[in-house]
């Protein structure tokens, strides 16, 4: 069976987008699954919370999407998560400029994969905060999209954004992409303000919200610290806990 590849993408910063990766992944390979997490962020945060130094890293998504090499020879384990890794880091992002002149060059990262099809239940790739020719790699790629965000004020405003670019690309190059759905992170039921967007995200999106929330938890903050996912940080932590849900949750969804 061919992997489902899951693109995890928000345009706003600092929503979770990584911790979501490298936790999801985590809980995935917990469930028995082979997971691959290719990390297209130049900070390279999910290859450094997956346990792996980036600054030794010497071939990525980078080489790969540039041709120089091919996922199988480049993706690295990560011994905490109990997944693989095609990892980034700022060294590895003149391919951003470079791909600009490659023909095909938002397809790369999707002719990439069909090399490794097979291999792996499940691809997780991590996007930058912004619409870059890598995050478009991704959703090219993809034929999903998992979306966190947080319940504030301008946040159906920015969701808005994502869903009209997951149409424009689903419209203009890869038909197969859907919104897998869409999940409140850093969640804090106490406050009003998130109770009520949080509400309003139902009544807007419905299906499309994921039931699980995952709360604001310090151990998920702190493991990516210790080159962990929080299931391998602390098992029982609340957060760890409200991931493999979320897992469960997807499996039940696509149905792997
Ligand atoms: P960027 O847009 O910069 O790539 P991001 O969307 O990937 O950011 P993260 O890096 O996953 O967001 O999270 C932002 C910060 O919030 C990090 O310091 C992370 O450890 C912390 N964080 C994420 N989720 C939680 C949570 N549920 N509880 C507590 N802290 C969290
Ligand atoms: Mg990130």
């Amino acid at each position: 069976m061919s992997a489902k590849i899951i693109a995890v993408a928000n345009q706003k910063g600092g929503v979770g987008k990584t911790t979501t990766t490298v936790n999801l992944a985590a809980s995935l390979a917990e469930r028995g699954r082979r997971v691959l997490v290719i990390d297209l962020d130049p900070q390279g945060n999910a290859t450094t919370g997956s346990g792996i130094d980036k600054a030794r890293l010497e071939q990525g998504v980078y080489q790969v999407v540039l041709g120089g090499t091919d996922i199988a020879a480049a993706a690295v384990k990560s011994e905490s998560g109990g997944y693989d890794v095609l990892g980034a880091n700022r060294a590895l992002a003149g391919a951003e400029i470079e791909l600009v002149q490659e023909i095909a060059r938002e397809m790369r990262l999707k002719n990439a994969l069909q090399a490794v099809d097979g291999q792996y239940d499940f691809v997780l790739i991590d996007c930058p905060p912004s619409l870059t020719l890598l995050t478009l790699n991704g959703l090219v790629a993809a034929n999903g999209v998992i979306v966190p965000m947080l319940c504030e004020y301008y946040a159906l405003e920015g969701i808005s954004d994502l869903i009209a670019t997951v149409r424009k690309i689903r419209q203009a190059i890869n038909p197969e992409l859907e919104v897998t759905g869409i999940v409140r992170t850093m969640f804090d039921g106490r406050s009003r303000l998130v109770a009520e967007v949080s509400e309003q995200l139902q009544q807007h999106f419905g299906e499309l919200m994921f039931d699980t929330v995952i709360p604001r938890n310090i151990r998920l903050a702190e493991a990516p610290s210790h080159g962990m996912p929080a299931l391998a940080y602390d098992s029982a932590a609340k957060g760890a806990r409200a991931y493999l849900a979320l897992a469960d949750e997807l499996l039940a969804r696509v149905k792997a």
